[in-house]
């Protein structure tokens, strides 16, 4: 247990998504609670934040895929024991929105080790919003589908970013 080393329960979450739809800036808008581009990174990168959500101090070791994804070359090590998975898509691009489905999705099923792994299914770039290609009717719907959470995110404006992780926790914590 965590006792005396300043949390109560530890948590590894992963973050998957297409390239470019904005898992990075995620990451350090939650972590650092400030808006900033962050330079682009070459393997593994993990983050660890402390934080209390619902009366339980937490560790959350979150993993960011920093440019493998771009090759596809994400693999079991990444996912193995992860308690949640927040998958990305960009709301301006279909694309990313139609890879989560075809691709990702399956992924997670074929390489998650835990059954009750947490799902959060997250819309970002909600800022440019005259450039909106995937509705949010549209991801509620393939939240659904997926079983999981879903919500829309900012990374720009910090829009839901706190919300993502501090959800997915919650979530994760009801699993008896
Ligand atoms: P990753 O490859 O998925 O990690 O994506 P990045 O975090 O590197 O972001 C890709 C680009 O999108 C960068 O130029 C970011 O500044 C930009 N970006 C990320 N999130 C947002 C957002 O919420 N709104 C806007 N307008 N741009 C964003």
């Amino acid at each position: 247990s965590g006792q005396g080393s300043g949390y109560d329960l530890s948590f590894k979450i992963v973050l998957v998504g297409d390239a470019s739809v904005g898992k990075s800036s995620l990451l350090v808008s939650f972590i650092s609670s400030s808006v900033e581009n962050p330079p682009p990174t070459i393997g593994m990168d993990l983050k660890i934040k402390l934080l209390t959500v619902g009366g339980k101090r937490l560790k959350l070791t979150i993993w960011d895929t920093a440019g493998m994804e771009i090759h596809r070359t994400i693999t079991e090590s990444y996912y193995r024991d992860a308690q949640g998975i927040v998958l990305v898509y960009d709301v301006t691009r279909r694309e990313t929105f139609t890879s989560l489905s075809q691709f990702w999705a399956k992924e997670v099923e074929q390489y998650s080790t835990n059954k009750d792994c947490v799902k959060m299914l997250v819309g970002n770039k909600v800022d440019r919003e005259s450039q909106r290609a995937v509705s949010r009717e549209e991801g509620m719907s393939l939240a659904k589908e997926l079983g999981s959470l879903f919500l829309e995110s900012s990374a720009k404006t910090r829009e839901n970013v706190d919300k993502c992780f501090e959800d997915l926790a919650l979530k994760i914590m009801e699993i008896p």
